[in-house]
């Protein structure tokens, strides 16, 4: 154990050490025997008080904390020149579906919020038939985290620098299911040149996770006909999850 982790541990007991005197102390005070507190997991105090020093290189072992500032401090690509904000992700932990896009457009890189935009707030009415949302179920998230100039299609070295950082949300945010909204989403995690027209349909695997591939709401936007492949899509994602259909009962 390193000088960090010893402090990290001597505080965390210090934190149990603490409630037990709490105990004996209204024992005292009430004169009556005060069941002892149960043992406590203090690790998210313990991140605030004494976070682990950051490895802009490692996110692997990062907080979903660490991870956010890693990115918000991220210079590893060209991107972060043009940037206004970089933009993490936003939604439940853990969430129940991880939906990856593309990266942020205009408005996300206004904001620096993920899916806020026009696309974004069509992606929000696709869920809401199935009773998922970033409220209560779904986290949302991108490939890359910084907007590239004119909303050109990411890079392959930028997508290459970014991939640390979205494979590392996927194991904090442990979807049961990841739902991958486009090619350039598809296409980096499943690593294949496949379409999304040949992708989707099927389940693939991410490490273990069951993933679904679907065509990339602005795109859908600007071509009507892929309106209902994307509905089907949007039912295996409830019938997986096992959530009810428009219309009908369980
Ligand atoms: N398109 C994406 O892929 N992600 C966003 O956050 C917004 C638009």
């Amino acid at each position: 154990m390193n000088e960090i982790e010893e402090k990290r541990s001597a505080l965390a007991q210090g934190l149990q050490q603490f409630l037990t005197y709490c105990d004996q102390a209204q024992e005292i005070i009430t004169s009556k025997e005060v069941t002892p507190s149960p043992q406590m997991d203090f690790s998210a105090l313990v991140d605030t008080i004494l976070p682990l020093p950051l490895d802009k290189d490692a996110p692997e072992g990062a907080t979903m904390k660490q991870l956010q500032r890693m990115v918000g401090e991220c210079t590893r690509c060209r991107l972060c020149e043009t940037r206004n904000h970089t933009v993490f992700g936003e939604g439940v932990l853990p969430a129940r579906l991880l939906i990856i896009g593309e990266g942020p457009g205009g408005d996300e890189d206004a904001s620096g919020r993920a899916f806020v935009g026009r696309a974004g707030q069509y992606l929000d009415t696709w869920l809401a038939p199935v009773g998922l949302s970033r409220s209560t179920n779904v986290y949302l998230a991108n490939i890359i985290k910084c907007r590239p100039p004119e909303n050109r299609n990411p890079h392959a070295d930028e997508i290459a620098f970014c991939l640390p950082f979205v494979k590392r949300q996927i194991k904090l945010v442990k979807p049961e299911l990841i739902l991958l909204a486009g090619g350039v989403a598809s296409k980096a995690l499943l690593n294949t040149d496949e379409g999304v027209g040949k992708l989707r349909g099927r389940f693939h695997r991410y490490e273990g996770v069951p993933v679904l591939v679907t065509y990339h709401p602005a795109g859908v936007l600007r071509n009507e006909d892929l309106k209902r492949p994307v509905w089907e899509d949007i039912k295996k994602v409830a019938a997986f999850l096992n959530l009810t259909l428009p219309g009908k009962s369980r």
